[in-house]
């Protein structure tokens, strides 16, 4: 075996065209996207020109042995399979009466645009154009081929910098007062050729190669050597491109749109990929170009179809006579060339059943196809393009649904800024995407100032530093929300997201300055009432306004919906703690809440008075409730009666509440229309309610009637050194009962009141079994209570959250008490990682970096640790009880690759944030359709 391993030796090169292609589309992961679909379009009887294909292995041979072993390696299968390419075409490279040029193109398995490089009219030197200019009897064409091939080869492979160049072509041009290139003649090109000569000597201090190999195996070196530089890696970093081997290396004969008027270079898509109409072809050509002519900008490409050009003349406010004259279509131009290129679209699309990006050149009249792939398209061109190929007959239910990419629904629920209007947009810097949509509007840097600029009819941005629970008010009346530091699941991003407003987060070049109302970036001042604009989906932070559009919900996007409720089993449920969040969630498809806490009821308007009169006291209730606070010798009945002012505010403020809770509960239920709502008792740290800043507590003094250094004694008598792992959770229910008492009343009122509500209490941060049979006895206790006052039967669960590791292990104890569990995930990483969420953001960039962990933990659930935490507690509970219902509401419950562990794992549902119920859905049929 060993041996034969040995002299077999791996193949690395690839041949294609003339209807015998080595490759084909199959084989993208060795070829590249561009040559496995260059093979396979040749095969397919599409003229192509020939050439041939080095493989990602031989890119990873090429990282392993060095350069100069990989030659040895590779130099006679090139040599081998240029002779055959040479006797296809009938040419010989760079030589003889027949001269063969070569593209030489980057092309890894995904498609990297603008990323790596391309060579054209390789092979090109004094002796080759003079026998090319006597072939062709069109010295500007070759003079024109030349000129481009040392512009390339010098810039890819010799590092001459592109602007020295270009330098030296506008010199020329001005000279010659030409506008376009199209202008300069053949004598002018030999000018520019010789300038080009004596730059890259200049730069480079060597002259340019004129042996036709020695330019090809540089060319290869170049390309593969690309796949590493910088630009690259952060490309394949920005868009999570992982597991690629490197890029493969496309040698291709060449074919000229160069070469005269006769002759065009074009790209093209076979619908809209903005939109995903199919009303007409959708492409771009230039008479007598090159390669990337269309794209870089130098001449104005004209329109393909009729229809498409009489279109895009009327929006450049261009008259028809002018239009016809000046950027005829190719339907026009070249009729019959345009009318096969319309044939190959039809049967491209029917082969690959996509939607397809292509790339032609037309020689003398002559059409070639020189790239199709599966063409980008935005989030409403996939959706629209999906169902439209069911209906089509080209594909399934399933394949549709699994064309459409869950996270970019992302894109089509919010409003978003007009593409060109962005493109203009001065951009300040670049935060976190923490919550998607698009947002603009005046500056503000405090909640409260943003809540009475709102009043006013403003739009506003709440800036700051971070957030906190107290800003609350003020985020919810935000159109955006940026702020200088924390990360994706800090304060603002959760929230934000929760609520479906757009958020920057943690843009550390953002300095906030309070005192002086303003906010530096960069050279840039930002004064209170400024505008900004906010790109949620990417990050990007804008001086001024923007202009945005609203989505659309209907049509297409209802129907992939309507596909993915078909396949999918986990159920959905959203989120959300106001009657108009469950209103939205609905709206979108939500079949109930999974997570309504409670806590934010108790920060608006009034609420806060109330509950801070309770805080006001709670200590001392605690302490004397435990006999410490008691002086020697004073007895029980003096304790008692040192505890009636303090028993009487305590029971005042729980009386105040009641009525509020009662009241959100009900709007809830009715939002959600007999769907189930579980609501989980009160969760964060006391402390959180309280002001931190002198002026805030001093205000807090005086509506309390006490003196400011009271509250400021009482925040620090609260302050805990690591409040997640305080007092919090069920830890408050178990020092104050009386509150577990009250909200389970406000529940269970509201629900008699509201006809069909399905009520799920939930006890938050569960470690041990006896705390939640400690919390449930209270809550049944009070179930008992309103059920014997109201005389009415209710139908109430109780559940706890698993989001301590301890709870995980002993899930099959907490079973026995509990009817459901639902996973916070967010809490169960931080715990089980040993992460914490507020500080993780400031080393896990490199832990992800460097691959300790794949994805950050709290944006994509860790599988093997914090899933196996999750799976451990679904066996440990479905053992102890068959009917358990099991949910998620951490922040992953809308991430598609947790969803997808969701499902494998046997939840029964997940619950995200409103506006990611869509994508939750779509995720979950994805999770069952695909494999
Ligand atoms: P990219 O991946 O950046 O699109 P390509 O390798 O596709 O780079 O090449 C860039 C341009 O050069 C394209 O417009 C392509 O059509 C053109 N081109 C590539 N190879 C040839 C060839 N053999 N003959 C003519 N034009 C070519
Ligand atoms: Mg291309
Ligand atoms: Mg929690």
């Amino acid at each position: 075996m060993a041996a034969r391993a040995k002299t077999k030796k791996a193949k690395y090169v690839y041949f294609f065209g003339g209807g015998k292609s080595e490759g084909k589309a199959k084989m993208k992961q060795i070829l590249g996207g561009k040559g496995a679909n260059l093979a396979e379009m040749a095969d397919l009887g599409l003229p192509v020109p020939a050439g041939f294909t080095l493989t990602t292995e031989a890119c990873n041979e090429y990282y392993k042995l060095g350069k100069k072993k990989f030659f040895e390696l590779i130099r006679e299968e090139v040599e081998k399979t240029l002779a055959k390419l040479e006797k296809e075409t009938g040419k010989t490279f760079g030589k003889g009466k027949n001269p063969l040029l070569l593209s030489v193109r980057s092309g890894a398995a995904v498609s990297m645009p603008g990323m790596m490089d391309t060579i054209l009219n390789l092979g090109m030197n004094e002796e080759t154009a003079g026998i090319l200019i006597k072939r062709s009897g069109n010295e500007r064409f070759v003079m024109d081929s030349y000129r481009r091939f040392i512009q390339m080869f010098g810039d890819v492979v010799m590092g001459v910098p592109h602007h020295d160049f270009e330098a030296e072509l506008d010199e020329v041009k001005k000279k010659k007062r030409a506008k376009l290139d199209t202008d300069l003649s053949a004598d002018d090109l030999k000018m520019v050729i010789s300038r080009y000569k004596a730059v890259v000597k200049r730069d480079t201090g060597k002259d340019f190669p004129s042996d036709p190999m020695e330019q090809l195996f540089a060319g290869i070196d170049a390309v593969f050597g690309s796949w590493n530089n910088p630009r690259a890696i952060k490309y394949r970093q920005l868009n999570d491109i992982r597991g690629l081997l490197g890029t493969a290396v496309n040698v291709q004969a060449m074919v000229f749109g160069n070469s005269g008027n006769n002759s065009a270079t074009g790209v093209a898509f076979t619908r809209d990929p903005s939109t995903g109409e199919n009303r007409y072809f959708y492409g771009e050509y230039l008479i007598n170009a090159q390669g990337e002519d269309v794209v870089a900008g130098i001449r104005t490409p004209q329109q393909i179809t009729i229809k498409g050009s009489k279109e895009w003349a009327k929006s450049q406010r261009i008259r028809e006579k002018d239009r016809k004259q000046q950027f005829p279509s190719l339907e026009e131009t070249m009729p019959k060339v345009f009318k096969r290129l319309d044939r190959f679209r039809v049967r491209l699309e029917k082969h690959y059943l996509d939607m397809q990006d292509l790339e032609f050149t037309i020689e003398n009249g002559k059409l070639y196809m020189l790239q199709t792939r599966n063409g980008k398209r935005t989030a409403a061109a996939a959706v629209k393009i999906a169902t439209d190929l069911v209906k089509e007959g080209l594909i399934t239910e399933k394949e549709a649904v699994l064309r459409v990419d869950p996270s970019s629904l992302d894109q089509l629920l919010h409003p978003v800024f007009i593409k060109a209007a962005e493109d203009k947009a001065n951009k300040l810097t670049t935060g976190l995407p923490a919550s998607p949509g698009a947002a603009t509007g005046q500056v503000v840097f405090s909640a409260h100032e943003a809540e009475l600029w709102a009043e006013m009819g403003k739009n506003v941005i709440l800036c700051r530093t971070e957030t906190s629970p107290e800003d609350i008010g003020g985020m919810a009346i935000a159109k955006g929300i940026l702020t200088s530091r924390g990360g994706m699941t800090s304060h603002a991003a959760v929230v934000a997201r929760g609520m479906g407003i757009c958020c920057v987060a943690g843009a550390g070049d953002v300095e906030m300055d309070y005192k002086n109302k303003k906010l530096n970036v960069g050279k840039h001042s930002i004064a209170e009432g400024d505008w900004i604009s906010l790109n949620g989906s990417t990050g990007g932070v804008y001086k001024d306004e923007v202009d945005t559009v609203e989505p659309k919900l209907a049509g297409p996007f209802g129907e992939i919906m309507a596909l993915a409720d078909k396949y999918r089993k986990l159920g959905v449920r959203t989120n959300a703690d106001t009657p108009h969040d469950a209103a939205v969630a609905v709206k979108f498809g939500a079949e109930g809440i999974g997570l309504c806490r409670t806590e934010h009821m108790f920060f608006e308007g009034d609420r806060i008075v109330a509950f801070r009169k309770l805080i006001l006291v709670a200590e001392e209730v605690k302490n004397l409730r435990r006999g410490l606070g008691l002086a020697e010798g004073e007895e029980l009945k003096a304790l008692s009666k040192r505890l009636e002012a303090p028993l009487s505010q305590y029971y005042e403020a729980l009386d105040d509440l009641l009525p509020l809770q009662r009241s959100d509960f009900k709007g809830i239920f009715r939002a959600l229309k007999g769907r189930p709502c579980t609501i989980r008792l009160l969760d964060p740290p006391l402390h959180e309610f309280l002001p931190h800043d002198a002026a805030g507590q001093k205000e807090m003094a005086k509506t309390m009637g006490v003196k400011p250094a009271q509250i400021k004694q009482l925040v620090e008598s609260l302050h805990e050194f690591n409040p997640m792992l305080g007092h919090r959770g069920c830890r408050l229910g178990m020092t104050y009962p009386e509150v577990t008492e009250m909200q389970t009343r406000a529940i269970c009122e509201a629900a008699c009141a509201v006809k069909g509500s399905q009520p799920e209490i939930m006890v938050p941060l569960v470690g041990n079994v006896n705390e939640l049979v400690h919390q449930k006895t209270i809550i049944q206790r009070t179930i008992a209570m309103v059920e014997k006052e109201k005389k009415k039967k209710l139908n109430v669960l109780i559940g706890t959250m698993i989001e301590v590791p301890r709870a995980a292990m002993t899930a099959d104890e907490i079973a026995k008490e509990a009817q459901f569990f639902s996973f916070g995930t967010n809490d169960l990483t931080q715990m089980g990682c040993g992460f914490s969420r507020d500080d993780a953001a400031k080393f896990l960039g490199e832990y992800v970096a460097n691959g300790v962990y794949e994805y950050d933990p709290f944006q994509v659930l860790d599988q093997t640790g914090v899933g196996r935490m999750v799976e451990t507690a679904v066996k440990l509970g479905r053992k102890s009880r068959r009917g358990l219902k099991l949910g998620i509401c951490g922040e992953h419950g809308g991430e598609p690759r947790s969803i997808a562990f969701c499902h494998k794992v046997g939840l029964n549902y997940v619950s995200c944030s409103p506006y990611r119920v869509p994508i939750a859905r779509l995720a979950a049929a994805h999770a069952v359709l695909s494999k």
